[in-house]
């Protein structure tokens, strides 16, 4: 499995894969977490996931799982969502920060598409519900 971006979103990502077991290649352009994660993962390394010769270097189209978890950084997401398809990665999983962007990365045939921000909200929301319900 490899996971692009190693933000707060692809750093617990990557640890929580680790743990259950799952080889994990992460991937993301700043050395400095690229140094925090060190040693965790399987493999860390530090490229910009926007260039396809990088990728290739790396072995990313050898894969058959990979995950986007780039969002504040639009084009940057849409360039690596689109290298990943490219190269024929049958299961691509990526993060969308807002409607639009998700609907930009299911047209470039990104398979799966998760909005943390609005899915946690309704996770939340169902949980509230049920502890509330505990005071009635
Ligand atoms: P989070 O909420 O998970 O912290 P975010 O959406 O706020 O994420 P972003 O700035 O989009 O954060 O990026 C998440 C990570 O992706 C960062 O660690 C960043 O360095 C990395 N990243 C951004 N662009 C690229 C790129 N072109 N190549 C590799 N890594 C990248």
């Amino acid at each position: 499995m490899v996971v692009i971006g190693l933000g707060r979103f692809g750093h617990a990502l990557a640890l929580e894969l680790v743990d259950e077991e799952t080889e994990v290649l992460g991937i993301d352009e700043n050395t400095e977490v690229v140094q925090a994660l060190a040693g965790s993962l399987t493999h860390t390394v530090r490229a910009d996931s926007t260039k396809e010769d990088a990728l290739r270097q790396l072995g990313v189209h050898e894969f058959d799982r990979a995950v986007v978890a780039i969002g504040t950084d639009l084009e940057a997401s849409i360039l690596t969502a689109s290298l990943l398809i490219s190269f024929g990665i049958e299961n691509v999983w990526a993060k969308a920060t807002s409607e639009a962007h998700g609907r930009i990365l299911t047209q470039l045939g990104v398979h799966h598409v998760v909005h943390p921000e609005h899915d946690m909200g309704q996770r939340v929301a169902h949980l509230v519900r049920g502890r509330m319900l505990d005071y009635i």
